[in-house]
């Protein structure tokens, strides 16, 4: 799988950074993996094209992406941080932890929380991308399903 349509290189570029060959290596098993990702499974991916690169370098460089907004992540339903390339879209995730299927959220059930928390905390979210954890339709024994 590619990047798809978004050219990586050219906004860490814009945002006055250089990609660095373990820079497209990192960002490369983030978007093979096609999102929600552990940085573990990061790690290994990358271990496996170059074992030149170890552990602390992977998790240094996800921290970096974060930090300037290529990457998202958001918490797994043990703590861990999972990520995913920042597409753009802000969207969050239903995930059940029965059947592990996870709904994608459109931000816009959120703009007003949003606001709020600016006008009341002048607080500005800046990474938009929570997990909710719970059971799907389905997996309420179908009392619930919508289908
Ligand atoms: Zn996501
Ligand atoms: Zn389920």
């Amino acid at each position: 799988m590619s990047h798809d349509n978004i050219d990586l290189a050219e906004i860490l570029r814009k945002r006055g950074y250089r990609m660095t060959p373990q820079r497209q290596m990192v960002l490369d098993a983030v978007c093979e993996s096609g999102g929600h990702v552990a940085p573990e499974r990061i790690y290994e991916a990358v271990n496996e094209k170059s074992e030149a690169v170890n552990r602390a370098t992977v998790y240094r460089i996800l921290k970096f992406l974060r930090e300037i907004q290529l990457v998202t992540a958001t918490a797994s339903p043990d703590g861990h941080l999972l990520y995913e390339i920042a597409s753009g879209e802000p969207h969050h995730h239903l995930l059940c932890r029965k059947c592990g299927a996870d709904l994608e959220l459109p931000n816009e059930h959120f703009s007003r929380l949003w606001q709020q928390l600016f006008s009341e905390f002048g607080f500005r979210v800046e990474e938009m991308h929570v997990t909710f954890q719970g059971l799907c339709a389905d997996c309420q024994g179908g009392r619930a399903s919508r289908r």
